[in-house]
């Protein structure tokens, strides 16, 4: 198949080209767009066929259900049997934008969508281009991110095409995205609102909209497989890039001394390493590649550039990455999920 690649400046919409790829939606084929979060693979949410394709195009596993995604509150009503008083608060407080809930859904979404489970995932992305392309193509539309399952999630089309060009109709260049990692998922069908996957929505800030406690899913937080997580699709190993990658924790002079020591070793025996650093912190480092994730302080950058420095760790072909480690005050817990996924867990602790 040919995947046509088309530039959308999202603050002037070609509505000729949004016709064609809503039309392209409707048939039952994928497209990749651009959201807030990373760019997702779209599909007719309440078609199996759609979903079938969705997990071919990625090569993920089908037991790992899609996100459903929605223009407009009123399109809750389609897939969840009884929308939770809940849900409406969080979406008066944070739709369009970063944060999925799960309900029990309606017979209409196809279990293909939901990887066989009772429940859905919803959320109304706040881009342009994503809201543009659900209400054209008439559909809700299923979509995960648009990488191949394993791979770090894309931030720019480039990394879309990288992954899935020739196995998708169309893609849907809105240039990068704003905020880098996936959005927060929330469960709303439990006795206690839970949080299913870390994201730039902190559990602080849901329970404050909810006035009551907002516990994370033990699953996530174990270092280990001791505990299962409840979605599906955060036991994968994920995230991750081609080479062996170890976190480096510690004070900032230690962690230097420490990664250098490391990278040396490497070198020693040939291999190619890569470090990842911050501005303030990458003259120090000697390795065969640097790589800034931005100022220390400037969390947003962080997240933002996170998948990129770890798809350029892989276009580089390095044998070994080290990272300092990003607890940031605010986002730092879901930051650090995907940085400690894409290590598989790996973690020294320097001047111990
Ligand atoms: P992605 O779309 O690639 O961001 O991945 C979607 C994430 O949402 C995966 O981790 C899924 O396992 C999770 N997910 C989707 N639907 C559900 C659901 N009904 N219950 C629990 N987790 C879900
Ligand atoms: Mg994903």
């Amino acid at each position: 198949m040919k995947t046509k690649m088309k530039q959308i400046n999202p603050l002037q919409i070609d509505e000729t080209i949004m016709e064609e790829a809503g039309r392209l939606i409707a048939e039952g084929e994928l497209v990749a767009f651009p959201t807030e979060t990373v760019y997702g693979l779209g599909g007719d949410a309440l078609r199996p066929e759609a979903a079938q394709k969705i997990y071919q195009a990625k090569g993920r596993p089908s037991d790992n259900p899609l996100i459903v995604h929605i223009a407009d509150f009123s399109d809750m009503d389609r897939v969840a049997r009884e929308i939770p008083a809940a849900a409406q608060k969080l979406a008066d407080a944070f739709w369009p934008g970063p944060l999925t809930m799960i309900v029990w859904k309606k017979d209409t979404v196809p279990s293909a969508t939901t990887g066989g489970m009772d429940t859905v995932a919803v959320r109304m992305p706040n881009h342009p281009v994503a809201l543009d392309l659900i209400r054209k193509s008439g559909c809700l539309i299923a979509a995960p991110s648009a990488n191949t399952s394993g791979r770090p999630s894309p931030t720019e089309a480039a990394h879309v095409a990288e992954d899935l060009n020739g196995k998708i109709a169309m893609i849907l260049d809105g240039g990068p995205v704003g905020i880098g990692i996936e959005s927060t998922i929330i469960d709303l069908t439990e006795s206690k609102p839970m949080v299913l996957r870390p994201g730039y929505i902190t559990p602080q800030m849901l329970s404050n909209v909810l006035g009551e406690e907002v516990i994370m899913d033990p699953g996530i937080i174990a270092a280990d497989d001791t505990r299962k997580p409840k979605a599906p699709g955060m036991k994968y190993k994920h995230y991750a890039p081609k080479a062996d990658m170890v976190i480096v924790d510690g004070e900032q002079e230690a962690v230097v001394s420490e990664i250098n020591r490391l990278s040396q070793e490497k070198q020693s025996k040939g291999q190619k390493v890569a470090v990842i650093a911050t501005d303030e912190t990458r003259s120090h480092y000697r390795a065969d590649v640097i790589l800034s994730m931005g100022r220390r302080a400037d969390e947003d950058a962080i997240a933002q550039h996170l998948y990129h420095v770890l798809r350029e760790c892989d276009e580089l072909n390095v044998d070994a990455i080290y990272s300092e480690s990003f607890r940031t005050p605010r986002i730092g817990q879901a930051i650090m999920n995907r940085l400690l996924k894409a290590a598989g867990h790996t973690v020294i602790h320097a001047g111990e």
